[in-house]
């Protein structure tokens, strides 16, 4: 096999790096391990931060790439210990405009703009009906435009000659192949949430514990190109923390195909709809991926594990404690004053920003099977397959006024129980060092020649703090990857 361009990887920024590569008329192989495209990327949220998009148009929103690249900073102003890429944080706000242009030319339809708080404007775009609609349209598209797609290929090496990245390594059907690239190698393998080893080398031993949202996102672009000399800026872990496990089966709105025609009827339909009417459709979809509030916890709720044992603080940001019970898994226990509290507003249990606010009676409604009560703590014990004397005992201990400190005890029953909970990282943060033309920064920052990185895997010192940064930087970056990578002369011609 050969080509101009080989992209490793097939999320939002491999598909980027692939689309931008053949516009510019590349022939483009893109290798994927998994069998299907998507990465966290489909399993992500979906929302993308952007100006002057046809949206903010559309409801009259004044706003610039300035304003954007400033706010970056009131996120990450933070981490003041690891200062922020903001070289290529202009690159983001200058160019995310266009690839939010794109995904709309593509196909993709957005719910909003949204506000983030710290955003000074709304710029937060919500593809509809979810972020596996950026991977449907972005493939077509790729197809469309002749990159070839190859999936279940593990991309095991980097082939170099003369000091230049000439191809790559895969496996596929057990076999080893290669296929060798004229222009150059772009690497968009994600990020390393899930290998142990990349956690805990550059995050802590907790991290390395801890699953991963996408457990297939094990750092291997970065390991080939540490091989050559590159290096990792800026690791971090981004722990979407305690969240409630995905249900079996995902609810109607996640299933909806997302034909562009059908996605501007739902959005029209959303824009025009009163709040109360878009609830059901919004909290069908919120409920599969959301994360308790801490404030739950700090009001009087615990977190007892399947044999009803309480074993860690649970008012704590990360309970790294939860990684070690059994099946990984938690529960999340309150009395009936805290379940009466928190139906209505200020008392949510959980969030996404700009969206929407989930109380308990969403729960129940959208995902009945995370809900569980019982009359008395024993009933309740037994809906849960829990020993009920373990249970007592638990609840028994935590009242005692020196264990809960200044929370109150648990008091009268009906008792509630929300979960299973799994404490999950979402996505580390750290990648390659790139400069602007997106190149992996070898030995002494001088450009590895030919290979290219983005996304995740190039993130070079970026810290994206703030909702909708990373697809941004995906979608962007892949996309200038790709268009420089295409824009090499061809190898055969330098080597004469
Ligand atoms: C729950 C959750 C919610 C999120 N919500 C948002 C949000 O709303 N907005 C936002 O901006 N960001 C969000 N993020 C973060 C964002 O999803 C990621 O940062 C982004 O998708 C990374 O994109 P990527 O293309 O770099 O990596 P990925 O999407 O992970 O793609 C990498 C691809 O490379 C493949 N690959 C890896 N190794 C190899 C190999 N050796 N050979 C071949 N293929 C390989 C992988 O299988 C994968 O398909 C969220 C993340 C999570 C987990």
């Amino acid at each position: 096999m050969d080509a101009d361009v080989v992209v490793v990887g097939g999320g939002s920024t491999g598909l980027a790096a692939a689309i931008g590569a053949a516009a510019k008329g590349a022939r483009v192989v893109l290798l994927e391990k998994n069998p299907q495209l998507g990465g966290t990327s489909a399993r992500s949220i979906g929302t993308i931060a952007a100006t002057q998009t046809a949206d903010q148009r559309r409801e009259g929103i004044v706003d610039s790439a300035d304003a954007h690249f400033e706010d970056m900073g009131r996120f990450s102003q933070h981490h003041a210990d690891r200062p922020d890429n903001a070289v290529l944080a202009r690159v983001l706000a200058d160019n995310v405009p266009e690839s939010v242009r794109l995904l709309s030319e593509w196909g993709a339809v957005f719910l909003g703009p949204l506000d983030e708080h710290l955003h000074r404007k709304p710029r937060l775009h919500q593809i509809m009906p979810s972020s596996t609609a950026y991977i449907y349209h972005a493939e077509r598209h790729a197809r469309k435009i002749g990159v070839e797609i190859v999936t279940e290929a593990r991309v095991n090496k980097l082939l170099t000659a003369n000091g230049e990245v000439t191809g790559v390594e895969f496996e596929r059907d057990g076999k080893a192949q290669s296929v060798t690239a004229a222009r150059g190698v772009i690497l968009a393998s994600g990020d390393y949430a899930a290998d142990p080893g990349f956690k805990a080398q550059f995050i802590s031993e907790a991290v390395a514990a801890t699953e991963a949202v996408n457990p297939t996102n094990t750092g291997d672009g970065h390991r080939m190109a540490l091989a050559l000399g590159a290096r990792i800026i800026n690791p971090d872990m981004y722990g979407g923390g305690m969240r409630f496990v995905r249900p079996a089966k995902p609810g109607w709105q996640s299933r909806l195909p997302p034909w562009q025609w059908l996605m501007r009827v739902a959005s029209v339909m959303l824009r025009r709809t009163p709040r109360s009417l878009m609830r059901p459709f919004i909290m069908g979809f919120m409920t599969t991926v959301m994360v308790p509030e801490r404030k739950l916890f700090q009001e009087g709720a615990i977190l007892i594990n399947s044999k009803g044992e309480r074993f860690a603080d649970e008012t704590q940001r990360m309970v790294f404690e939860l990684a070690l019970q059994p099946d990984g898994a938690g529960y999340i226990l309150f009395d009936d004053s805290l379940a009466q509290k928190y139906t209505r507003w200020p008392h949510f249990i959980s969030t996404a920003p700009g969206i929407a606010f989930a109380y308990l009676r969403d729960y129940q409604k959208t995902r009945p099977d995370l809900y569980h009560r019982g009359d008395t703590l024993a009933v309740l014990a037994r809906s849960l397959g829990m020993d009920a004397a373990a249970l007592q005992l638990t609840v028994d201990r935590y009242n005692t006024a020196a264990v809960r400190g200044d929370r109150p005890a648990i008091g009268q029953g009906p008792y509630h129980v929300l979960g299973p909970v799994k404490n999950y990282i979402n996505y580390t943060d750290g990648g390659l060092a790139v400069n602007t033309g997106l190149q992996v920064l070898g030995k002494g920052d001088a450009p590895i020649p030919r290979l290219y990185a983005a996304g995740a895997t190039g993130q070079g010192g970026l810290l994206l703090k703030g909702h909708g940064n990373h697809l941004g930087w995906g979608f962007t970056s892949g996309r200038l990857a790709g268009h420089y990578a295409a824009q090499l002369a061809p190898r055969s011609s330098t080597q004469g």
